[in-house]
């Protein structure tokens, strides 16, 4: 990618540059040094769209992981996964990052992560998480609204536009998207 990612500012890009699902994947990761099998592709693809390199991914899990576990235990248990999400192992495939519809369609249990969190969170959740994140309450009710009404990408489009003081080109339809609109015009 033409990005130039510096892995030591994830959490500066997920605050600033993530749409809601990968912000929240990656607080949670921060949170909880571990990522659920869903969220290791959905997050794991997405990192790669955005330009994070194969070495840097593997120092942004190693680092987060090995809080609560061993260097090698993280080794045995997530060094393919890197190496098969970057293509390195197995069929070598290039994956593709999720877009909106893969990634709203997906079935979410309790205590999971992945999916849209415009669709997945109750509304009195989302709320309290804008809230939180410095949105006020006019701004909090219409994303809100969107999301009630099933327009999750209409709902996560009002949360761009609220981030960066301007709505974005299109609707977003993409994570990716999402963050190529906002990290290229700021760097
Ligand atoms: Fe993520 Fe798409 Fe949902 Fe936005 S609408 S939070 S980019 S899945």
């Amino acid at each position: 990618s033409h990005n130039s990612i510096d892995p030591s500012l994830m959490d500066v890009y997920a605050k600033n540059h993530f749409p809601l699902c990968m912000r929240n994947i990656h607080e949670n990761f921060r949170a909880t040094h571990t990522l659920k099998y869903d969220c290791r592709l959905q997050y794991g693809f997405f990192c790669k769209g955005i330009g994070l390199s194969y070495e840097d991914c593997v120092k942004y899990w190693r680092d987060e992981f090995t809080k609560a576990m061993e260097h090698r235990e993280f080794q045995k248990k997530y060094g393919y996964t890197i190496k098969h999400n970057y293509g390195k192992v197995g069929g070598k495939i290039n994956y593709i990052p999720f877009n909106c519809t893969k990634i709203i369609s997906a079935n979410v249990g309790i205590g999971q992560q992945h999916g849209c969190p415009f669709k997945v969170w109750d509304n009195g959740y989302l709320k309290q998480k804008l809230t939180e994140y410095g949105f006020g309450p006019q701004v909090v009710t219409e994303i809100v609204n969107h999301a009630k009404e099933g327009n999750y990408q209409m709902a996560c489009s009002a949360y761009f536009e609220y981030m960066h003081g301007r709505p974005s080109k299109e609707v977003i339809n993409h994570p990716n998207q999402y963050f190529e609109e906002s990290f290229n015009y700021e760097h």
